[in-house]
């Protein structure tokens, strides 16, 4: 996809490079004459345009009717691009109006979903570093999806962007909306935790990255409230004061060492899923 300003000329050379998507928003194209040539390029190489607004491309007129955190300035700063491309018969449109302020995206989406059925594509820009970020995009996006808005999404964070893919993957997980890959359950630990979990289920995480199969994988700090809690994993192992149990959907199915139970939890996962684990 690709995000072009002010140079319609770059959202050709996009159109013509084969880009699957292009981000312009026509009242900063320039004169009329340009946004058509780029919707024309676009229809015939039925390409979509995302219509982008965000916090810092708001008019100037919507800024002085509405305060810069207002919801109705972004949907209609976004409305108001819609019509420039559907006055050219131009409908092949995915709009999405980014806030860094979460209430401000949340509403402005829901407005947006009232105004029109165009695909909406949803974020909260400028969200911060990885953990402040992560945090903030899971509670925006995360509103907004559970609410049943959204059609794709991205993740901003200042860090490196595959962080960003990771969360976005995380978000849908945590929204029931992707059902791939492994889903760590983990207790928080509490006085009865006789085992380094903090380090064994980043361990797990860390090494099941890569799986496609979805399965809900339990590691949980003790064998007394351990299999009870696990009950809603696929697989699950539960230790302490140098004893492991593995478990499978709430039931105990193998003892061992502690020791063992990371290796036996990995095996377990590399059959049931087929997918090989690097140790
Ligand atoms: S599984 Fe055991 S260690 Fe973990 S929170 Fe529950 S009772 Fe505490």
């Amino acid at each position: 996809m690709a995000d072009i300003h002010f140079q319609y000329k770059l959202a050709l050379k996009a159109i013509e490079a084969g880009f699957d998507k292009i981000r312009i928003n026509p009242g900063n194209i320039g004169a009329e004459w340009k946004v058509r040539e780029v919707t024309g390029a676009a229809k015939d190489a039925e390409v979509p345009i995302r219509i982008g607004v965000n916090s810092g491309s708001l008019p100037k007129d919507l800024l002085e009717k509405y305060d810069h955190d207002d919801p109705h300035a972004f949907a209609e700063a976004a409305m108001r691009e819609v019509a420039i491309l559907e006055d050219m018969s131009f409908e092949n449109i995915v709009i999405s109006v980014k806030s860094t302020n979460t209430q401000t995206a949340f509403w402005a989406y829901h407005m947006l979903a009232g105004m029109c059925d165009y695909p909406l594509h949803i974020g909260i820009t400028e969200a911060g570093t990885l953990q402040t970020g992560s945090i903030k995009s899971s509670v925006g996006i995360g509103a907004i999806l559970l609410t049943g808005i959204g059609d794709t999404l991205r993740v901003s964070l200042t860090a490196d962007p595959v962080h960003e893919v990771r969360v976005a993957k995380q978000i849908l997980t945590a929204c029931n909306l992707q059902q791939e890959g492994v889903e760590v359950i983990s207790c928080p630990t509490c006085g009865r935790c006789q085992i380094d979990l903090i380090s064994l289920a980043e361990s797990i995480e860390e090494k099941t990255r890569h799986i496609k199969t979805p399965l809900k994988v339990a590691v949980m700090g003790c064998a007394v409230n351990g299999p009870g809690e696990a009950a809603a994993a696929d697989i699950g192992i539960a230790g302490g004061e140098g004893k492991g149990i593995l478990i499978k959907k709430g039931e105990i199915v193998r003892r061992m060492t502690e020791a063992e139970l990371e290796t036996a939890l990995l095996d377990e996962i590399e059959s049931m899923t087929g997918e090989k684990i690097k140790r």
